[in-house]
């Protein structure tokens, strides 16, 4: 409530002046966007070149599954033309202070139309230590890692020009043909990793902390194996038999990520012999970093 406040009291502070300079200069100045994450500031940045300016919430090195917005951002986020959801819990829960409080922000989500992978996880045990730990799992029984699959990021993209283009017509054109060519660079980058999955039998697995790749495995054939159960650390019988599970897949690397910590994984990784590589689900460079993973799961576990 007090964070809310301060907030209405920035709102107050900062907005007009911001509201005026956007009415003086509307066709000088680029769209003010915000995102929820760095990856989708690279599709937004592909789509709308120079006639964006995108800023990402949740900053590097921080999980988006337990982000809280600061009211300095809020008041930044209330100075945006549009704002691209994902589908992360943290957005649903600033909706409606949102939308109340800046007549000017379009909320755009960029998940409509995308059908969600069910989470396998069983509901969050009772009495978890963190007080709405158990309505944020109920959220997310949908898997929102939706930016890790190339297929499902093209509908996103599709989301993001029509937006560009309702907000901003007179740019129509570059819009629909950055938004082409951003289509063909997707193209390219499934081909790519589709030639290094070649090298590699269909039902191979990888290990990791957080399990944030199923999009990613599902387009590539892969097997992701979490370490993390229910969005939580294993407990010590749990990471007994994840430990024997490994042993049994042949698991020789543990992906471990920058967002969690790595001390699950690097026990697991000492008890069977394994190494662990570092990915991240939230690299800014998004086809790059696809690239680097696909290379890196097909020159760990083998199955066989
Ligand atoms: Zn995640």
């Amino acid at each position: 409530m007090r964070a809310f406040l301060l907030f209405l009291t920035l709102l107050i502070v900062f907005q007009i002046p911001g509201c005026k300079r956007a009415q003086t200069s509307i066709n000088t100045t680029t769209l003010k966007i915000a995102v929820s994450i760095l990856p989708q500031k690279y599709f937004v940045e592909k789509i709308g070149g120079s006639l964006v300016d995108v800023i990402a919430l949740v900053p590097p090195g921080v999980s988006p599954h337990s982000f809280e917005p600061k009211p300095s951002q809020m008041v930044e986020l209330s100075q945006c033309r549009l704002y691209f959801t994902i589908g992360i819990d943290f957005e649903s829960a600033w909706y409606d202070r949102l939308t109340s409080a800046s007549k000017q922000l379009i909320v755009v989500p960029t998940d409509t139309g995308i059908e969600k992978i069910i989470s396998t996880h069983e509901h969050h045990d009772h009495g978890d230590t963190h007080g709405d730990r158990s309505e944020s799992g109920e959220h997310e029984r949908f898997d929102p890692h939706i930016w890790l699959s190339p297929e499902l990021v093209k509908q996103q993209a599709a989301t993001i020009c029509n937006a560009l283009i309702e907000a901003d017509s007179l740019h129509k054109e570059t819009y629909q043909s950055n938004y082409e060519n951003f289509l063909k660079e997707i193209g390219t980058l499934q081909d790519e990793i589709r030639r290094i999955r070649e090298a590699c039998p269909d039902d191979h697995g990888f290990m990791i902390f957080h399990p944030a790749w199923a999009y990613f495995a599902r387009e590539f054939r892969l097997t992701e194996y979490p370490v993390e159960i229910d969005g939580k650390e294993p407990s010590p019988k749990e990471l007994v038999n994840l430990v024997l599970f490994a042993k049994e897949k042949n698991i020789t690397t543990i992906f471990i990520q920058p967002q969690f910590s790595p001390q699950t994984a690097l026990q697991i990784a000492k008890e069977i012999g394994a190494s662990t590589i570092e990915v991240n689900d939230l690299a800014e460079n998004w086809a790059e970093n696809l690239l680097q993973v696909a290379k890196v799961t097909n020159s760990c576990s083998h199955d066989k």
